[in-house]
């Protein structure tokens, strides 16, 4: 015979009981079935909320209709499915025991209390409500079975709402316990009787710990549980994409993932079927085909670390001071304390230097902890001996669980590696002796990243990148588009880059499932009514648990470059092509990278020289190798090597500017590439890269455009104006040509000097050949000499440029080689 245990996930409604039904029957015919059952979904909660209501002396009236309703819809729709469904005596049974429950409330709003003897009278009562609708669908169709009723078979003592079975005397009451074996017995769960006959309860969520009782009583072959999903996950499948099905897992690492929180088990239910080496089967009412988790002796090959748990709304004490010191017993005498309460302690740390204890307890016992604790110490504390006890409040526990990590050396570093990468602090750790389980005490908010981050490093080879892109203009759209068409083969190469915001200047288009970039995005963007803020999307990232959270600044802003700083310490890596933040002064400079250090993110501005060219790359791996850079000069404008090939064939300055201007290769302001800024900002960011300390306004600029001529105006102004440029260039370009000579706008570094020039230079220089919007670097360094390191590639437009932005936020993710 098999006990099966069907939960309020799969009590839902009419159509799940029938469900439910069906199951029961085919285990029926094949091994024989006694049923434990929980009450309809919802229904134990909403007499707990009726409690309260009363107690406070509030109307529960509205709730309570509402339970009868939903008991009532049940039972009418039962009864319109079958025939000979006995509905009378059912609505009889409804409107007595609601008809009792509003006596009850009644006297708890009189009196403004809710003793715990008539609280588990009350809470209980969906269980029975449960049991008589089974009772009535199986007789309909004419299936023979009986209710048993736990008060007078399952012994329990402890609290009138958190009891624990006696074994011993359930098991021996059962002995005389007859039936026939075509019978279908049915047992509310949650349910016992104390050793005066009262009614306790065993717990919230605690049915499964009857099925476990009942299992165990009645010598079965198996238990199974059957709820809302398909078996135990290595996380909780409803919070952690990706989170992996178990086959097998033995009853220690079931009792370790449940007592640290995993829901699917009532970490009470391993007692009694490992007592009696019974089976477990957790099965899913909605999916009864899938084979389920087992758990027994029998160790799984699966894995060596099984799953997950989280422990939400934890507080911590801690209590320290010269009174802990060498004195024997004080542990027995705190844990004596919390133990009288009936409190459980879900996880303690010792520290022997500073002779404290810590531990933690659920945050609904936390006042009542502290109460007694502060009594029972209360000589210690006025003499100093104990400093006052301190709490942390908001906490969680996580917990690593299973049998294969005893013997496994690293597990541990890896766990808390995750942790940093998240950027999750500890609050306090510990390790089971049996080395089966490793936990760490978390701040509340960051617990379901913790989770994602931990099952991402031990389970998945997924990846995550959660992609913020600030700035549409041609690199962020292009960037959005590269995104969009690489997303799926990136996914199979296991990295799900997802992004979930896109800002420009004035809005930001948020979604939370990330946005869908084959979408129309820009009208969505359009229609956004919130704007960009490091607050904002520092909220976002903490409500949906982002673990790699980046931002991408496509802009030229500086506004948005000041923001760096405030971004990498709300966790978030930054990515960018703008130039402002490294060219602005070196204090920010500095500190820019002292944040990213010590908030453990990623700063990296690739494309900010020679676009996609790797310069900054093997620049900063040169230096890290010990090399000096002794001398640099190249072509570092994609848009001015366009223009000043276009001189070599004769063409006007106006008329190339105009055409660099048109295909998008210069600024939307040629004048910004003209006046030798962008330049000069690329070559100061090189300058500091190899160590020197200087500023902006240290770099000397040759103009193209005399000191004289008028730069005011619309741009459209500015190129009618520049016509009067092109006598001087072609006068200058054709005496060049009848010297063999091209003229180029160079940046270099020389002797801690940096400059941007006009030069002039015949064939036999390397820059002559660099035109049509091709960058080129020759680097000169103590290990490169004679011959400079030379880097040279198309340094212009978006795409090649966006393609870098996109290698930078590829290494976001360290713990990947990609
Ligand atoms: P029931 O009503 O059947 O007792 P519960 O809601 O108590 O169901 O438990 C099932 C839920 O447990 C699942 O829906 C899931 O969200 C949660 N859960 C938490 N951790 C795990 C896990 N490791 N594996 C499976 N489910 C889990
Ligand atoms: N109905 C009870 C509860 O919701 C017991 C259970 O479902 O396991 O806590
Ligand atoms: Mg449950």
């Amino acid at each position: 015979m098999k006990v099966l245990k069907f939960g309020g996930s799969s009590l839902a409604d009419a159509a799940r009981y029938l469900r439910v039904k069906d199951i029961t029957l085919n285990v029926h015919q094949a091994a024989g079935a006694s049923v434990v059952l929980s009450a309809p979904k919802g229904v134990t909660n909403m007499l707990a909320a009726l409690c309260e209501q009363a107690e406070a002396g509030e109307d529960y009236a509205p709730l309570l209709q509402e339970m009868s309703e939903k008991l009532v819809g049940i039972a009418n729709e039962l009864s319109g499915a079958l025939s000979d469904f006995d509905s009378e005596a059912i609505h009889t049974f409804i409107d007595t025991h609601l008809a009792q429950l509003e006596e009850h409330l009644q006297g708890i709003k009189m009196l403004h209390v809710c003793p715990d003897p008539i609280a588990a009278k009350i809470m209980s009562l969906g269980e029975y409500f449960s049991v008589n609708f089974f009772s009535a669908i199986l007789s309909a169709l004419g299936q023979k079975n009986a209710i048993i009723d736990p008060v007078d078979y399952v012994l329990a003592e402890g609290e009138y709402l958190d009891s624990i079975a006696d074994l011993e005397i359930s098991r021996s009451r059962f002995q005389d316990f007859s039936y026939d074996a075509n019978t279908v017995l049915i047992m509310p769960g949650f349910v016992a009787a104390n050793a005066a006959g009262e009614k306790v309860t065993l717990g919230r969520n605690g049915s499964d710990y009857s099925a476990a009782i009942l299992a165990a009583c009645l010598d079965a072959q198996a238990c199974e549980i059957w709820t809302d999903v398909d078996g135990v996950y290595n996380a909780d499948p409803n919070q952690v994409d990706g989170a992996v099905l178990l086959d097998k897992l033995t009853y220690q690492e079931a009792m370790e993932l449940s007592y640290f929180g995993a829901k699917v088990l009532h970490p009470k239910t391993i007692g009694p079927i490992a007592q009696f080496s019974i089976p477990c089967l957790i099965k899913n009412t909605l999916n009864p085909e899938a084979p389920g988790t087992l758990i027994s002796h029998e160790p799984s090959s699966q894995s060596k670390v099984k799953g997950i748990s989280l422990l939400e709304n934890m507080s911590m004490f801690n209590l320290s001071g010269p009174g802990m010191k060498g004195m024997v017993g004080m542990a027995s005498r705190v844990f004596e304390v919390i133990s009288n309460a009936n409190i459980s302690i879900s996880l303690i740390t010792q520290s022997s230097s500073e002779y404290s204890i810590s531990f933690c307890v659920h945050g609904k016992d936390e006042e009542r902890a502290l109460a007694m604790l502060e009594d029972a110490f209360a000589l210690e504390l006025s003499n100093n001996f104990l400093e006052p006890i301190e709490v942390k409040k908001n906490l969680a526990i996580v917990t690593l669980v299973g049998d294969g990590m005893r013997h496994s050396k690293g597990l541990a570093a890896k766990f808390f590696s995750a942790l940093a990468q998240a950027r999750v602090n500890n609050v306090a750790i510990a390790q089971g002796s049996s080395e089966r389980s490793i936990s760490t005490v978390v701040e509340n908010r960051k617990a379901k990243k913790a989770v994602k981050v931990i099952h991402e490093n031990f389970f998945s080879n997924l990846h995550t990148i959660d992609a913020f892109v600030v700035g549409c203009g041609t690199v962020g759209a292009e960037l959005l588009g590269q995104i969009s068409k690489q997303q799926q083969s990136l996914l199979e190469r296991h990295i799900r880059l997802r992004v979930y915001g896109i800002a420009n200047s004035k809005k930001i288009l948020l979604k939370s499932e990330g946005i869908d970039l084959q979408e129309d995005w820009e009208s969505m963007l359009a229609e956004a009514t919130e704007s960009l803020s490091v607050a904002k999307l520092r909220e976002f990232t903490q409500e949906h648990s982002l673990v790699n959270p980046v931002v991408i600044d496509c802009t030229t802003s500086e506004v948005i470059a000041n923001t760096y700083i405030d971004f990498m310490t709300s966790g978030f890596h930054v990515v960018t092509p703008n130039k402002k933040a490294n060219t602005n002064n070196m204090s920010f400079y500095n500190k820019l990278r002292e944040v990213a250090q010590a908030s453990n993110r990623q700063f990296l501005y690739e494309t900010t020289v020679g676009a996609g060219l790797p310069v900054i790359d093997n620049l900063q791996k040169l230096i890290y190798a010990g090399d000096e850079l002794i001398q640099f000069e190249g072509i570092l404008s994609g848009s001015l090597s366009f223009i000043f090939g276009k001189l070599d064939d004769g063409m006007a300055l106006s008329e190339a500017t105009q055409i660099a201007l048109e295909n998008g290769y210069t600024e939307p302001d040629p004048r910004d590439d003209l006046s030798g800024m962008d330049i000069a900002r690329k070559l100061l960011i090189m300058a500091r890269e190899a160590g020197l300390d200087m500023e902006l306004t240290d770099i000397e600029i040759d103009p193209i455009l005399p000191e004289e001529f008028d730069v005011s105006g619309s741009v459209e102004d500015f190129m009618n104006n520049l016509k009067a440029l092109d006598a001087v260039y072609d006068a200058r370009l054709s005496q060049l040509r009848s010297e063999s000579k091209v003229l180029r706008y160079v940046g270099s570094i020389k002797d801690g000097k940096c400059r941007v020039s006009l030069v002039e230079v015949d064939d036999s220089h390397p820059l002559y050949g660099i035109k049509d919007g091709e960058n080129a670097l020759a680097i000169h360094s103590h290990y490169y000499q004679p011959l400079p390191f030379v880097i040279r590639g198309y340094g212009a437009g978006a795409a090649v440029t966006a393609a870098g932005v996109f290698a930078d936020v590829l290494r976001t993710m360290p713990w990947k080689h990609v």
